[in-house]
């Protein structure tokens, strides 16, 4: 009997829960999801700055007109003056440096002449107080919430995590995965096929879209022996969080090892309604998830978008679990058989900006998923679309 798409889903999500939180320093961080608030220990900035290269003045002291002042000190970013300003006496003070005592604002060095013969300074400004100085915890104090849990860790963030100090954060991180590959017709693209052989593509997809996903990999291949699949499922389902196989979930019999291997498991061989991608296994392989994808190239691609990228996204911490859909315009016709399954269509954004068919999935090719910028579902029961509907398109490859 044939699960219904949705169904078998929410049969895959509800098996899968949020994996653990791990501490780790901000240079692995970059695209994890944030677990808890992080709330800054301190003010930013820290003290109060010059915005400038210029001089601190006290404003006060341009009350009576255009007059020179003594320059008694300097403060560079690092070297504070450790001085005080009084009456008649400012500081040289360059970008980012700490404030002087006594001064209330900065004049620009461009509104400055300097005399360095009597170390005497004069204006064509007349500063307020205030003027380019940054003042401490402008930005934020001390205490205030730097990023929500939850949120998705991208370089700008690593960048303000940093500037308050903040070294390590408490993170979700991706799965580990291995792939198992399954076929003896299989051979490396890298050598001449023998006959009857055909060349492996599965892997390098897969791998690389679980990549995109920041889930570390390793690869395993294994005869088609249901012994030795076996072997091989418990001994990754002690090493890794989830174990992705391709082929040997189809109706072959014999010929079909993981399938038969998957009996001695926690693990549910489905035919789902679905088409391309019928054939599906998901359960629990020991303490690994595991998810029996089929064979073929453009039956992969649709299986992993329609079960592992949710599962991934959900143990990853990334809500929804499910990607958003985008809105397009269909600019063809666009139908399927009565056959009771959910049929997915690669489509691609025309030049008009309407979408269009980039192709008819051939399960044996993902050459007109390759071309495509977007899968369209379309449900069992809704057998036509015609040109110029409003549709729900999942974006391929981010
Ligand atoms: P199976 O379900 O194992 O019978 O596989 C279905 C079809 O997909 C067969 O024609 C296989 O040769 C093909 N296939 C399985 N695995 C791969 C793979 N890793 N790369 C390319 N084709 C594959
Ligand atoms: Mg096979």
């Amino acid at each position: 009997m044939m699960i219904p798409f949705a169904d078998m889903r929410d049969r895959v999500l509800e098996g899968v829960s949020v994996g653990p939180v791990n501490r780790v320093d901000l240079a692995d961080a970059d695209r994890r999801i944030l677990s808890g608030d992080v709330v800054t220990r301190y003010d930013f900035p820290l003290f109060d700055n010059s915005a400038m290269d210029g001089f601190a003045v006290r404003s006060a002291d341009f009350d009576g007109g255009p007059r020179r002042f003594r320059v008694v000190g300097v403060s560079s970013a690092g070297h504070p003056f450790d001085g005080e300003l009084g009456p008649g006496e400012v500081a040289r003070i360059l970008t980012g440096a700490p404030t002087v005592v006594g001064c209330d604002s900065v004049i620009p060095v461009e509104a400055s002449t300097f005399d360095p013969v009597n170390g005497t300074v004069e204006f064509t400004a007349i500063p307020s107080p205030g003027d380019h100085i940054r003042r401490r915890g402008e930005i934020l104090e001390s205490g205030s919430l730097v990023l929500a849990s939850g949120t998705v860790i991208n370089p700008g963030y690593l960048g303000v995590l940093a500037a308050h100090g903040i070294a390590a954060v408490d993170v979700v991180s991706p799965p580990t995965v291995a792939i198992l590959s399954t076929g003896d017709e299989l051979v490396s693209s890298k050598v001449e096929p023998g006959p009857g052989q055909i060349f492996e593509s599965n892997i390098v997809v897969v791998e690389t879209l679980l990549n995109r996903l920041g889930c570390a990999t390793r690869v395993v291949h294994a005869r088609d022996d249901r012994e030795s699949i076996e072997a091989t499922l418990s001994e990754l389902s002690s090493s890794v969080d989830i174990i992705i196989s391709t082929g040997g979930v189809s109706m072959g019999g014999d010929y079909d090892a993981l399938r038969n291997a998957a009996v001695d498991f926690d693990v549910e061989v489905v035919q789902v309604a679905m088409k391309p991608a019928k054939p599906f296994a998901f359960g629990r392989v020991g303490d690994a998830l595991f998810f029996g994808l089929p064979g073929n190239p453009g039956s992969v691609l649709v299986s992993f978008e329609s079960f592992v990228r949710p599962a991934v996204r959900k143990w990853s911490g990334i809500a929804p679990s499910i990607p958003a859909t985008v809105r397009g315009v269909t600019g063809t016709d666009l139908s399927h058989a009565d056959d009771g399954k959910a049929h997915f269509i690669p489509m691609q954004r025309g030049a008009d900006g309407s979408w269009v068919t980039a192709g008819a999935i051939r399960s044996h090719s993902i050459d007109s998923i390759a071309d495509a910028d977007a899968l369209l579902r379309m449900e069992a029961d809704q057998l036509f679309v015609s040109s110029g509907t409003e549709v729900e398109l999942s974006p391929l490859w981010d």
